[in-house]
């Protein structure tokens, strides 16, 4: 971004500048001489030509950041053509065939070259394309590319934001590695660039391009090509606005899918020692341009649109995902009718609603405890109704049980009283037996008593 400016900049050699206006009464006329910036020459040197050399050297200052995705299934050669496009060995081991589930590994290393700073970061698929459903193979890298953006987008909208020094992890590009089989893409491959064709910038390649004949390859670009556009999959194009750059551009864009071969291997060809792959019958030089394209790559990625690269990135497919997810969350710039609204008219809008909704959920919840405690209170009566039924009755039983217990009570002691009264008769009519002579009487008695005994 910091050299696009600068090219502009450098082929700007007018001032502008804007006139004041009192009067809100203007013509027509009047308002377009308003808008549009007065041209003027200065008649000497003030120095703000130094603008794109000042926007340089605060970008070498500041470092870049790179970050590349490489798609494609194990053992392809996607290790070895990142180590060989940076021309350094970085650090990875041979990934299994039988890894349960994709998994995406990103490493970050540090880069110098002159005074250049460069901060890449490798994403790798780890078991692309070894499981048997092959949704679970692209899903996991939509999700990391969704995932950075929201990282960026949260840093974003934080009042206290740090872009300055935030590490950007968004992906620069996607090197979609296709295996060289001469005849057509897999489903898998189609079915993931079209999942990532709208989020990331996708150079498709044809891997280990030796294992291909020179007429097969020209034949199998070809109908790679073919299917994508009927397929409706966009790659990425080098672009052709910028008047320096266009000519290459758009004879690269005709090599499409790139054919390339890693290696990291030194062989001496002549009297040169070349990266290259030896095999019994001959040495394949992967900086040879008759041999495959991995020139070609080098160039276009890493010389001619790294920038570019990371320009789309920011400005198209990062902007697809902030405008659907402020969209999502319910910002938008148009009103109702069709009038522009401000974040701030948005947001009073939105709280509005909450409001509104919240108020309309609170009287819900009113309504619904009120109800439930009328439900409880009944239930409440209906037990309590129930008890005092349970307690009258019992009352009734006792009181019932009391006046029979009662009655009997009565009639015992009216028995006993009998029997009292029964007891003192006798006892008197014993006395006078007693008292008169006579033996027979107190024989009989003494009779009676030891009946008793
Ligand atoms: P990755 O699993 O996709 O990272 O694959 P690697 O880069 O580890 O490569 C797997 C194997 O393929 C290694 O033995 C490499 O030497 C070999 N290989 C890498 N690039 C090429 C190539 O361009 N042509 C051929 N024929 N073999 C290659």
């Amino acid at each position: 971004m910091a050299s696009e400016v600068a090219r502009h900049l450098l082929f700007q050699s007018h001032i502008t500048a804007k006139t004041a206006h009192t009067s809100s009464q203007v013509s027509d006329h009047e308002q377009k001489q308003k808008d549009s910036p007065r041209s003027l020459t200065m008649s000497g040197h003030v120095g703000f030509e130094s603008l794109p050399d000042q926007l340089v050297n605060r970008s070498i200052q500041q470092g870049f950041c790179f970050n590349i995705l490489c798609v494609g299934e194990t053992g392809i050669g996607k290790s070895t053509l990142i180590d060989t496009l940076f021309n350094t060995n970085f650090e990875g081991h041979e990934s299994s065939h039988f890894y349960p589930h994709v998994r995406l590994k990103a490493q970050t290393y540090e880069l110098q070259e002159s005074n250049v700073r460069l901060k890449l970061t490798i994403v790798n698929t780890v078991g692309f394309g070894d499981q048997i459903n092959k949704e679970e193979s692209y899903q996991p890298i939509v999700d990391y590319i969704d995932a950075q953006f929201e990282a960026y987008l949260q840093e974003e909208l934080k009042i206290k934001r740090s872009l300055f020094n935030y590490h950007d992890s968004r992906v620069h590009v996607c090197l979609y590695f296709i295996s060289p089989t001469g005849h057509s893409l897999k489903t898998l491959d189609l079915l993931t660039m079209k999942s990532l064709d709208s989020k990331v910038n996708i150079i498709p390649v044809i891997a280990k391009a030796d294992a291909i004949s020179k007429t097969e390859l020209q034949k199998f670009k070809i109908k790679l090509m073919s299917e994508l556009v009927s397929n409706g999959v966009q790659i990425y194009h080098f672009p052709t606005d910028d008047e320096t750059i266009a000519k290459i551009n758009a004879s690269m864009n005709g090599h499409l899918p790139f054919a390339v071969v890693g290696s990291m291997d030194e062989v001496k060809v002549g009297n040169k020692m070349v990266k290259a792959r030896q095999y019994p019958w001959g040495v394949v030089q992967v900086e040879n341009e008759n041999h495959c394209d991995f020139v070609k790559l080098r160039e276009m990625l890493i010389c001619t649109n790294m920038e570019d690269l990371r320009d789309q990135t920011h400005t198209r497919h990062y902007e697809l995902y902030r405008r659907h997810k402020l969209e999502e969350m319910g910002f938008m710039d148009v009103g109702p009718e069709n009038q522009p609204l401000s974040l701030q008219e948005t947001y009073e809008a939105k709280r509005h609603e909450f409001y509104g909704e919240r108020q309309r959920k609170e009287e819900e919840m009113k309504q619904l405890f009120v109800q439930r405690v009328k439900e409880k209170e009944a239930i409440l009566k209906e037990a309590e109704r129930e008890l005092q039924a349970k307690f009258e009755h019992l009352k009734r039983v006792h009181q019932e049980e009391k006046l029979r217990l009662e009655e009997k009570r009565r009639l015992l002691e009216e028995e006993i009283m009998a029997f009292s009264k029964k007891k003192a008769t006798s006892e008197i009519y014993q006395n006078q037996t007693f008292m008169t002579p006579g033996s027979n009487l107190r024989k009989d008695k003494d009779r009676k008593n030891s009946n008793f005994m």
